[in-house]
């Protein structure tokens, strides 16, 4: 038997897109395995089974606890989804009970967050010890009687882990800690997100002999074949099979259906970008075979909305979602261009069931997006958005202050440009920038590493126009989202789970088809 696991913690909103293509490439050779979605059930066993600590008698703790069923049981209601007050409150309240549950475990947990009070997911050591006492992890009363009931009679010779976040870091090595205490002559393989940036973008020398087995960076078919001693997958990709997920189980109005078209990115050129850095290859699934495969798990998974996990979906693919799509609402990365400034292109997006399209812009300074080779022109930037409201798509886009070619006057210029765009933007990211430590800008650049660990995926750098981490902050606090247009998008953000959840609060329309 082989299991491949997915670890808390993570948005518990959908499925993990990755172990289900695993299972679909393993399923269609015929190969026994299975697949345990640990972050949703570890998530469901804590927030119905802790109790509330005497003493911890605030009005917000008890009231949490008190409604915590109902309140499992409305986020998973579209009715919840008409009231933005109602549901930023069924949010929060569930994430206080995580977090009152896990102070005792001197963590500090929520529904996408994992914190330790001494404990870094950026330092191996700190990994390792979690390895060595898993009985201190927050989810060790849940994983504890769920492995050994999962495993009971049976060795399976692989067990995998999904590390896409460094959320689900510390958890991920408390599980790898029990399973090699338990089943040492048990493989473990180690893949994900987070891993292929630790393979691709750090100096790495693996810390963690003795503890995995296996490392897989990248999307994985080929290589989790090849260390299972089976032949190299035939097809090019595979349809990914949720079958034994528990989909009713998830947080959201319906099930959401994970998709990913390709990996890498099609532009692959910007400045500062992780895809880039890492070297990771554009490889994309034909549009006619992504079609085929979104049609069939529709069928088989009856899904409320389709989230394309594409860097950014290409222009290619959102064509012939219009033509032949499996007419469910659908959402994803775009990058800003031309075809977006196409009235009649953007009506057939929305017709095929485009609901929002998560826009990276970054900086509302041309002379900063040409320094990033963003490709962005602002004009054409201008134009989409307005032609997107026109469409009836809602606009998520992505802000990022404190770029080596940003100071505060091109940041009050992306300040000018998105309040003059507030009435077509329907939300908004803001981040500040981070430095990839392989990242080609950060050698021409005085680095510093404030990141403290050595699996930090980013360095420190001296800003050359002096806009640091510091001021930029206040900038973002202070004036950026203190501006009346700015507080107002702002406020329409879902919390916790942000562009998850989005799409249901996207426009008076989209409400509707839920
Ligand atoms: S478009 Fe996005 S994913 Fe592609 S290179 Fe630029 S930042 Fe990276």
């Amino acid at each position: 038997m082989i299991l491949f696991i997915h670890p808390p913690v993570a948005k518990p909103a959908e499925p993990p897109a990755g172990i289900a293509r695993l299972s679909g490439m393993l399923g269609s050779r015929g190969i026994k395995h299975r697949v345990l979605d640990a972050n949703l059930e570890g998530l469901l066993h804590i927030l119905g089974s802790s109790r509330r600590q005497p003493g911890r008698d605030d009005a917000w703790t008890v009231r949490a606890f008190r409604r915590r069923d109902q309140n499992l049981s409305s986020i998973k209601t579209p009715v919840l989804y008409r009231h933005l007050g109602r549901y930023k409150r069924t949010v929060m309240d569930l994430a206080r009970v995580l977090e009152i549950s896990s102070e005792s475990y001197g963590a500090d947990v929520g529904l996408a967050n994992y914190q330790h009070e001494a404990l870094s997911p950026l330092r191996s050591g700190d990994l390792i010890f979690a390895a060595e006492r898993p009985e201190i992890n927050f989810f060790y009363p849940y994983f504890r009687p769920r492995l050994t009931e999962l495993l009971n009679g049976h060795q399976p010779g692989f067990i995998g882990f999904s590390l896409n976040y460094l959320s689900q870091a510390l958890c991920t090595f408390a599980m790898i800690g029990f399973l090699k205490r338990r089943l040492p002559g048990t493989n473990i393989l180690l893949g994900g997100g987070l891993v292929t940036s630790w393979l691709k973008g750090t100096a790495w020398n693996n810390p963690f002999s003795g503890l995995v087995d296996y490392f897989v960076a990248g999307p994985g078919e080929y290589e989790v074949s090849s260390i299972l001693g089976i032949e190299r997958p035939e097809e090019a990709s595979y349809t990914p099979d949720y079958r034994a997920m528990p989909r009713s189980d998830y947080l959201s109005p319906g099930f959401i259906l994970p998709y990913s078209a390709a990996s890498g990115c099609y532009w692959n050129r910007c400045g500062f970008c992780p895809e880039k850095a890492e070297g990771n290859a554009y490889i994309p699934i034909p549009a006619g075979t992504a079609i085929s495969d979104l049609n069939s798990l529709k069928e088989q998974t009856a899904p409320t909305l389709i989230h394309l996990l594409d860097s950014s979906v290409s222009p290619s693919l959102m064509e012939a979602l219009s033509e032949k799509g499996p007419g469910v609402p659908w959402y994803g990365f775009a990058r800003i261009g031309r075809h977006l400034t196409d009235l009649d292109f953007c009506i057939s997006l929305k017709s095929s069931g485009c609901v929002m399209l998560k826009l990276g812009l970054e900086s509302g300074d041309q002379g900063v997006l040409d320094t990033m080779q963003k490709g962005i022109d602002l004009g054409t930037a201008s134009a989409a958005l307005k032609t997107l409201k026109k469409a009836g798509i809602a606009a998520y886009v992505y802000l990022i202050f404190g770029t080596p070619a940003e100071t505060v006057t091109e940041a009050r210029k992306t300040l000018g440009f998105i309040a003059g765009h507030h009435d077509s933007i329907g939300f908004l990211n803001l981040a500040i920038f981070n430095m990839p430590v392989c990242s080609g800008e950060a050698s021409g650049l005085e680095t510093r590493r404030f990141y403290e660990g050595d699996l930090s995926l980013y360095t420190g750098f001296l800003h050359p126009g002096g806009w640091n981490r510091k001021e930029v902050r206040a900038f973002i606090e202070n004036e950026f989202k203190k501006h009346p247009a700015v507080s107002a998008i702002l406020k329409k953000d879902p919390p916790v789970f942000t562009s998850n959840h989005a799409p249901f609060f996207a426009t008076d329309r989209c409400v509707s088809r839920w």
